[in-house]
């Protein structure tokens, strides 16, 4: 992910649209959190080889639910203003590893499904979104109660 700063170059001073993407197939993780495509849109221009961003940050993110670790696709968008100093005869500078370090750090790694998520059994892991009548009561493994339910029926 780079962004061209001949335009720039050429004209310090003067703000130019900038534009660039990083392809989802170019996927970053860290541990837990996965980007898909970053899409950065805004302005910039060159002065004394600093050259001055400022712009919307768009990215994907796919990262799991805090409580039920079903995954969540989240976009995520953030209007930053960030420099970068341009090195001696360069033509590009590789904005990525700002952008991604960018991204991780200002997102919130604390997310929920939704707001009300139930999350997993603490004993057994079952999720209890889609099964919220799950109950373990003590001592109960679950056959015997069946059994003691069907007593009844099976002594008469
Ligand atoms: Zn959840
Ligand atoms: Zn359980």
């Amino acid at each position: 992910m780079t962004i061209s700063i001949l335009e720039f170059l050429d004209r310090p001073g003067r703000r130019l649209p900038v534009h660039a993407v990083l392809g989802g197939s170019d996927a970053e993780m860290d541990g837990v959190r996965t980007i898909g495509e970053i899409q950065i849109d805004g302005e910039a221009f060159a002065q004394l080889s600093t050259l001055y961003v400022d712009a919307d940050i768009a990215a994907h993110i796919v990262q799991p639910c805090r409580r039920c670790l079903t995954s969540i696709d989240i976009l995520f968008t953030l209007h930053e203003s960030f420099t970068f100093p341009i090195p001696p005869q360069a033509e590009a500078i590789d904005v990525r590893p700002y952008v991604i370090e960018l991204v991780f750090s200002a997102h919130d790694a604390n997310v929920l499904c939704r707001p009300d998520c139930r999350g997993l059994c603490a004993i057994c892991g079952e999720d209890l979104n889609r099964h919220p009548e799950h109950r373990h009561t003590a001592g109960d493994d679950g056959r015997r109660k069946l059994g003691d339910f069907l007593e009844p029926w099976s002594t008469k």
